[in-house]
């Protein structure tokens, strides 16, 4: 994990963990190491656990984790980061692009009400098994377009600035191309990714202000961008291992990848031909955040104009981006490469993109210092 990501992930952590210790629940963080299944069953046997309830994993070797419990106690799993249960979409099979899938889903769309807080198990305190981590503030930069610190209460606070307080969400789809500041999109990337905010909240914020405030094109869109992350969650799934795989899902023959490492480090320091790439990637590491509008431009110009493994610029993103997530991050970088949810090959022209989105250069200035 890159600094930014980690910081953020820590303070959610740390949060979470403070809010157990006002009701006497100690929060054991471990780390992902060669000893995490001797670790935890060290742990399952001092507190006699039976059962574990966990989120329903996303990924195949998160997947392995849960696989190490499982020998250890009983394990549940809960869907509590989507909107729509699996065994609740309309059909049977996942439709191979995401337009039938929207359209499906809204017609069908039921979403739970927000639950009860769970009831938790009252542990003793538990900090011989705790590994220690240390968070380290790192200064925001003063242009960082996510300045946001990771936790729960954050998290609600920027909810009810975005949609709420400032109403800025009622020109988010004039916006949602912008490159700089806070509040052309709703920032809730990093929340949703670490579980601060869960998909059913976002959608319950919208529809109150729908139903109180105002409803319009933009309302609409960012539930629009919800069911987005909704379908490549689904994908991510189905597709297990082949996420990963040079081929995606698609598994057909795949472009000739040259992957010149030079290129590859210009490309991940911001020092390529293209000023608008640069701006983007110089923004992503000393923030760890980036536009969507950004990610699509660097996505297809390492891949389409760099010709360099598509997997390399997922790993990149995957260490330096504070919302990575599994299904988002390599869900849009297979569509990019033309291995994915698409039906055609999208190349971005990175000159074209500037002209229409930065015309005055403001953003590459920012940035290109
Ligand atoms: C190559 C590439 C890699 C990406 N990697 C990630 C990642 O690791 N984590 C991540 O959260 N997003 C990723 N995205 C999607 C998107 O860029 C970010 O979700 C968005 O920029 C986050 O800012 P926001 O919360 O202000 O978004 P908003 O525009 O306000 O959107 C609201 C929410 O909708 C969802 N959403 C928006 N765009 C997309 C999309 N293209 N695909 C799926 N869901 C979407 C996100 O949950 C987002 O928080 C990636 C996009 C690309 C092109």
């Amino acid at each position: 994990m890159g600094k930014f990501r980690y910081q953020f992930f820590l303070e959610a952590a740390l949060e979470l963990k403070a809010n157990l210790a006002k009701e006497k629940i100690d929060l054991i963080l471990l780390k992902d190491d060669e000893n995490l299944a001797a670790k935890l069953k060290e742990i399952c046997k001092a507190y006699e656990i039976e059962h574990t309830v966990t989120s329903y994993p996303r990924g195949v070797y998160e997947g392995n984790i849960l696989g190490m419990l499982c020998e250890l106690t009983a394990v549940f799993t809960c869907e509590d980061d989507n909107l729509v249960a699996m065994d609740e979409l309309p059909f049977t099979e996942l439709p191979k692009v995401f337009t039938p899938f929207r359209k499906e889903v809204e017609a069908n769309l039921d979403v739970r009400d927000m639950t009860q807080d769970p009831l938790l198990k009252k542990f003793a305190d538990s900090h011989a098994f705790s590994d220690t981590f240390e968070l380290i503030k790192h200064p925001k930069h003063p242009n960082s377009a996510y300045p946001f610190t990771g936790g729960e209460s954050a998290a609600h606070e920027r909810l009810n600035y975005y949609i709420g307080e400032s109403k800025a969400i009622l020109e988010y789809k004039e916006t949602r191309n912008e490159l700089i500041g806070e509040n052309y999109s709703s920032k809730l990337s990093a929340y949703l990714a670490v579980g601060n905010l869960s998909p059913v909240q976002v959608y319950y914020a919208i529809k109150g202000f729908e139903n109180q405030v105002e409803k319009n094109d933009s309302t609409y869109w960012l539930l629009f961008e919800l069911l987005w992350r909704e379908y490549f969650m689904l994908v991510a799934l189905q597709g297990q291992t082949d996420i990963y795989a040079l081929k995606g899902i698609q598994n057909k023959g795949s472009k000739n990848y040259t992957n010149n490492i030079k290129k590859f480090e210009q490309w991940c320091t911001g020092n390529t031909e293209h000023p608008f790439i640069n701006a983007n990637m110089k923004e992503l590491i000393a923030t760890g955040y980036m536009s969507n509008r950004g990610r699509q431009n660097v996505a297809s110009y390492l891949v389409h104009h760099l010709k360099v493994d598509w997997r390399w610029g997922a790993t990149f993103f995957e260490k330096h981006l504070i919302d990575y997530d599994i299904s988002l991050n390599w869900c849009n970088w297979m569509y990019v490469a033309g291995v994915g949810n698409n039906t055609r090959n999208k190349v971005f022209d990175p000159t074209l993109q500037q002209e229409r989105y930065d015309p005055e250069s403001a953003y590459c200035r920012l940035w290109n210092r």
